[in-house]
């Protein structure tokens, strides 16, 4: 499989980054000044995400065009099929393709009435992410990514179903996998072998998750379906009321996991950036990817 090259050197490591469009003129500074601090990693992409029936179509459009024309960054757009008609989605999709747009991030999207509720498709719609992938390939010569689920997917039955739904993704087109976030490779790691073993061989890109806040994480964590580890507590634990402790033990902690996983031969990441540069530029450089030191402050909320 093309990212399980076995690697002992970190500089040969890609990274990607996730962002999301901004909902105010402020947070919109704070991403262009994130944009630019990750910029000098030389990612291989970075993705700006769509909201679950088009909620963000404007602000995605928007972010997405201005990362192409002013950025030499390689940027891909995701792009949801819930509560959207086919015509709809062919429209966001040649908006996409007129502002360079190349390569897509295909997802199902959430059901409209929030995660636990069922998901119906469109009428006129899509019927799920591999349906997406299909029509996304003969609406062009795109790169389509889709996403995978070390722990499986809350609405999953179990992980064969899970991962036949990842095989249907790559049957109609997918050429990359990028996971929701985890932190036990070994988890990890069974799932990628549950994956190789059901014939898929493309790229299945971990999805690290520098930890930002842990209270918050772990809210998050549990309407995805994704397990915070115990052990993560007791790394936090004394660094209350100290943000900068609390980044140092963070940044550890993401490049700790990368650097395992890279000793288990995986060589790509791609790194939930929630929009600020100071926790993935310190994970970074720890793992000697990037010439620039890096200032905590403000790192951990
Ligand atoms: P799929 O891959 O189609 O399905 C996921 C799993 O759910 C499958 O393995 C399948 O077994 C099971 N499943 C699907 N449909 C059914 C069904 N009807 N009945 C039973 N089981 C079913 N969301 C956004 O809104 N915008 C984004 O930009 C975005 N970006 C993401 C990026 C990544 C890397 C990841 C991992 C997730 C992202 N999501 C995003 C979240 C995603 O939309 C949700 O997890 C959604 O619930 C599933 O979409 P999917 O494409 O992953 O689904």
């Amino acid at each position: 499989a093309q990212n399980e090259r076995a690697t002992s050197q970190p500089s040969k490591l890609k990274v990607s980054f996730e962002f999301f469009p901004p909902k105010s003129p402020d947070m919109a500074d704070q991403l262009w000044q994130t944009v630019e601090a990750l910029q000098p990693f030389q990612p291989d992409f970075v993705s700006v995400t769509y909201g679950a029936g088009g909620t963000t179509r404007e602000p995605t459009l928007s972010t997405v065009g201005r990362l192409i024309a002013q950025t030499p960054l390689a940027t891909a757009a995701h792009l949801t099929c819930v509560a959207a008609t086919r015509e709809e989605v062919r429209l966001v999709v040649d908006e996409f393709k007129a502002l360079g747009v190349r390569h897509f991030v295909a997802l199902r999207g959430d059901p409209q009435g929030g995660v636990g509720t069922r998901y119906e498709p469109h009428p006129g719609g899509f019927e799920n992410a591999a349906d997406l992938v299909r029509g996304l390939r003969e609406m062009g010569d795109f790169e389509v990514s889709v996403s995978a689920y070390p722990e499986k997917h809350p609405e999953s039955q179990d992980e064969t179903a899970d991962i036949e739904m990842l095989k249907r993704k790559v049957d109609a087109g997918a050429t990359r996998a990028l996971t929701q976030f985890f932190f036990d490779n070994d988890t990890f790691e069974r799932y990628l072998n549950r994956v190789r073993a059901a014939g898929i061989t493309i790229p299945i890109v971990p999805g690290i998750m520098p930890i930002q806040n842990l209270s918050q994480l772990k809210r998050f964590a549990s309407m995805c379906g994704a397990s915070v580890p115990e052990r993560l507590d007791r790394r936090f634990e004394g660094t209350e009321g100290d943000a900068q402790a609390r980044a140092e033990v963070a940044a550890d902690i993401a490049a700790e996991q990368i650097v395992d996983l890279a000793k288990r031969g995986i060589a790509e990441f791609h790194l939930y950036t929630m929009n600020r540069a100071p926790l993935t530029v310190a994970t970074l450089t720890r793992l000697g990817l990037g010439a620039r030191s890096s200032s905590l402050s403000g790192a951990a909320a």
